[in-house]
């Protein structure tokens, strides 16, 4: 992704550079410390799996603001019913996807298991949502004036041309664009004013006028990336950043820093969600299914989930089956309870499922279906599944569609805040608009398929081809999304091979939120929020996953200006 130079810069929690001797020091032992702490993966390029690689991490944590942090935190119940009611929406769910399906295969699979459980009636009335929703702080708002910002800012003219030349207008991205039919809480901010001030920002800059900006105007908000309920990984990893991290600013002599680290239970939070349903399941001999990949190489992300369960709850066994297996180990008892031989499952969670990849034939197919259709409580049931796609927060984020699915308008208001702007690409007249408008700006968007797991997106300057070799009817298997333009933050990325010592690197973060709700169509029985994770990528990335070998783990460190000094 192309970062304009004139993106704002969040302060380091400690001063950089480290002195040399000291870097080669404090990374050589975090690194060790990474692995014998399960902060580490499979190598994908010399796969064993007798042996772990240190997944990659930032050094120190990275700044998040706290306002903006327990925001997100305290809006995740709210999400997690949201996305409740948007799964049990029969009719909602039925006509969000009806274009979708007739050219997304992989989704109009899934959507036929859908109705075909519907049609039966669902055998498990009971839903497990583990969610994550994902989020990045917004700097491209007009109100920050951004161009002037840059000026500001020492520490970045540093490292990069003193003189900046203008660039294009930022979209006012916290003030999501009515573009036709387009999403949007239009009585937040004035669209035309805002455009204003960007323009008068930008004319300032021309004449040189240098004003000083308020260090805390890095950001605005933060707009939600997506939400991800099926296999939200870093329940595990997202907690061991925060060790890997405490340890380094503790080894560096920065241990009053500790207490701007929030607290994160993601593992604890998730496993307990897991128990929460097998109890509800309520029979003493049944286990919990763990769905894998026929390679895990996020193993630690996985194995620690069961290790937390069988340790704090050694009656509950954990078994792991790839779909293949469950194809030909399973089937279903007199209740139709899910059996693998002659042990009962509770609770499935999915790991696997999410991509085209993890059903090579329709035996696979015929095991999600199989499971779908049983007594089990899955992690997500296939409604679940569908109320995650892209297609469907493109839908809630259209004006007034919210009001379907919460009832307190000040909720209505919050959630609305949370969405930037997202476009159908369906055949009609405002997909067709929405369309004209990605060919004529396509800097401003990032294209969208129904797809999880990383990679399969198309950024900027790209998406005029790739929609172009499209069909009309082809183009709503995807959506348009207003890129999230987040502040930068500067700090050292260790990676598994990589030349030593690291460099100092542009970088940003997205940060994850973990949500647990159970219950079904009627009532919700459990709904909490379950930690939280930091993905950081350099910022010249597009995509940030840690497992696809772009991204690292990180974890916030809360500020409450930009003001706080970096030498404390
Ligand atoms: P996936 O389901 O593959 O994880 P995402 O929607 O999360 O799909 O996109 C993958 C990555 O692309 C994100 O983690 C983020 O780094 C980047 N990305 C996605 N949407 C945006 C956006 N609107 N603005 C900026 N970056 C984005
Ligand atoms: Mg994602």
């Amino acid at each position: 992704m192309s970062v304009d130079e004139n993106t704002p810069i969040l302060r380091s929690c400690i001063k950089l550079p480290l002195a040399t001797d000291e870097l080669l020091e404090v990374t050589a032992k975090a690194k060790d410390y990474a692995i014998m702490h399960g902060a580490a993966m499979r190598s994908k390029t010399s796969f064993s799996p007798d042996s772990l690689n240190f997944a990659p991490f930032v050094l120190v944590p990275s700044a998040f603001p706290r306002k903006e942090f327990e925001k997100a935190i305290a809006l995740q119940p709210i999400i997690n019913r949201l996305m409740h009611n948007v799964a049990h929406d029969e009719e909602f769910i039925t006509t969000t996807l009806a274009e979708t399906i007739k050219v997304d295969e992989f989704t109009a699979n899934l959507f036929k298991i859908y109705r075909k459980v519907l049609a039966h009636g669902f055998t498990q009335r009971i839903s497990l949502g583990m969610l994550r929703s994902d989020l990045m702080l917004e700097s491209g708002c007009p109100e920050l004036s951004p161009l002037l910002h840059h000026l500001a800012d020492t520490t970045k003219s540093a490292t990069t041309a003193p003189v900046p030349v203008p660039v294009a207008v930022p979209v006012p991205a916290c003030a999501p664009v009515p573009a036709a039919g387009g999403g949007g809480d239009d009585d937040d901010v004035d669209e035309q004013a805002a455009l204003g001030k960007v323009e008068e920002a930008a004319t300032a800059f021309k004449v040189g006028v240098v004003r000083t900006i308020s260090k805390s105007s890095a950001y605005c908000c933060w707009k939600q990336v997506e939400i991800n309920t099926i296999a939200s990984g870093f329940g595990h990893l997202g907690p061991a950043s925060k060790t890997i991290q405490s340890f380094v600013l503790r080894e560096l002599g920065h241990a009053e820093k500790l207490k701007h680290m929030p607290k994160n239970d993601a593992l604890a939070g998730l496993c307990d969600g897991m128990v929460k349903a097998w109890d509800i399941y309520g029979k003493p001999e049944s286990v919990i299914l763990f769905i894998i990949e026929d390679i895990s190489y996020n193993i630690c992300d996985q194995r620690f989930h069961e290790f937390y369960i069988r340790e704090t709850y050694p009656h509950i066994k954990v078994l792991r089956r790839t779909l293949t297996e469950v194809h030909r180990e399973g089937k279903l008892g007199q209740r139709k309870e899910l059996l693998l031989g002659t042990t009962e499952v509770a609770v499935i969670y999915f790991r696997a499922g999410y991509e085209p990849g993890h059903y090579p034939t329709q035996g696979e197919w015929d095991a999600r279906y199989l499971m779908e259709t049983s007594l089990a409580i899955k992690c997500p049931s296939i409604q679940y599944h569908l109320a995650g796609t892209k297609k469907v927060q493109q839908a809630l984020a259209q004006p007034a569609v919210l009001e379907r699915f919460i009832n307190d308008p000040e909720e209505i208001k919050a959630v609305g805040k949370i969405f930037t702007g997202l476009y159908s690409l369906d055949d009609n007249e405002v997909g067709n608009a929405n369309y004209e408008m990605a060919l004529r700006t396509p800097e401003r968007f990032v294209l969208k398929p129904q797809r999880e797991g990383g990679g399969n997106n198309v950024y900027g300057m790209d998406i005029p081809d790739a929609l172009k070799r499209m069909t009309r009817v082809e183009r709503s298997a995807w959506i348009l999304m207003d890129l999230i333009h987040p502040p930068l933050t500067q700090g050292y990325m260790v990676r598994p091979g990589s030349d030593m010592p690291p460099q100092i690197m542009d970088m940003v973060s997205e940060l994850g939120i973990f949500g647990v709700v159970i219950g079904d169509a009627d009532n919700i029985v459990h709904n909490y929020q379950a930690g939280h994770m930091l993905r950081t990528k350099l910022s010249t990335a597009n995509e940030g996953g840690v497992a696809a070998g772009l991204g690292a783990l990180d974890s916030p460190y809360l500020i409450d200006s930009e003001d706080e000094d970096a030498s404390n």
